[in-house]
């Protein structure tokens, strides 16, 4: 098992891990980064390295619908013919998205129905990629909770874990002790849950109940999509249910004061690291739809 740093621009992520599986002369990759030349040149250098070249490559799993998960996925998968497996309920929600729901109009209204004034709100909708994402993969494997991924020799099974997005799988290599952990899982940063429009109602509610689905593998090893791999997944839980509630204090306690206040208004009241002006439009972006979902988790609470 490989993992090999895709280089990612436009986030201050700096880079997602490929986590390169070998069986029985087969090999699966679990989320290829971004389609960036320079992500594509760092990928395909490691592969050749490693001497698994890409055209050999027999099976592609995307853990969310992120850019920096899938978007090198569609050109991998045409240069080798391997398959790209996502979880059911991602692919399900990326179906029923229609023309008028990616619309800048719709999407525009969306964001000033969180209270967010124009220009602003345009702007927001402006940099959501929710139809660029439709229009690209196109997987041929749907896995759902509890699903083999089909490499001969290994036992790699698919855990729904809804809540950072809709459909998120994580995969757990039941021989290594090993969780490839994708975004619901990182040792350093919280999760961004945002309240997705076409998702649960209450996406916190999922992320916490999809805590408990890894918390029931016991002591394995967790090899996340950023940052770095770690053990004692019991305790980093833990830490992240304490960042949540947190967090879930601080916005009841500005919704008690201001109860019908918006998304936009809570989201400036709250304590970030750095301040609330010095945000750019992607970020601010993201601090809404983070403070959204955080709002109708207390509110769905009351
Ligand atoms: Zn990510």
């Amino acid at each position: 098992m490989w993992a090999v740093p895709v280089p990612v621009a436009r986030i201050p992520i700096r880079f997602t891990y490929a986590y390169l599986i070998r069986s029985r002369g087969q090999a699966v990759l679990i989320d290829p980064g971004a389609g960036s030349p320079e992500g594509a040149a760092a990928l395909t250098e490691a592969l050749d390295a490693i001497g698994i070249p890409v055209r050999s490559l027999t099976g592609i799993v995307v853990t969310h619908y992120h850019f920096d998960h899938w978007e090198a996925a569609d050109e991998l998968a045409q240069q080798s013919g391997a398959w790209i497996a996502i979880g059911a309920d991602e692919q399900g929600w990326v179906d029923d998205l229609t023309d008028d729901d990616v619309s800048l109009e719709t999407a525009t209204r969306r964001f000033q129905a969180h209270g967010v004034p124009m220009p602003r709100a345009v702007e927001f909708a402006s940099v959501e990629d929710y139809r660029y994402t439709r229009d690209h993969v196109r997987p041929s494997l749907l896995l759902r909770h509890g699903d083999l991924l089909p490499l001969e020799g290994a036992s790699l099974r698919a855990l729904s874990t809804p809540g950072h997005s809709p459909g998120h799988v994580c995969i757990h290599d039941e021989q290594r002790g090993m969780l490839f952990s994708g975004d619901h899982i990182l040792p350093g940063i919280t999760p961004h849950i945002a309240l997705n429009p076409f998702g649960s109602p209450d996406p916190l509610d999922q992320y916490l109940r999809s805590l408990e689905v890894v918390e029931q593998l016991g002591n394995v090893e967790v090899m996340p999509a950023h940052e770095y791999r770690f053990s004692g997944l019991g305790l980093r839980t833990q830490a992240l249910r304490d960042d949540v509630a947190r967090r879930v204090h601080e916005v009841s306690s500005v919704l008690e004061h201001s109860p019908r206040a918006t998304a936009w208004e809570v989201a400036s009241a709250l304590t970030w690291s750095r301040s609330w002006s010095q945000f750019g439009v992607e970020a601010q972006r993201m601090a809404v739809v983070e403070t959204a979902a955080f709002i109708a988790h207390v509110r769905q609470r009351r």
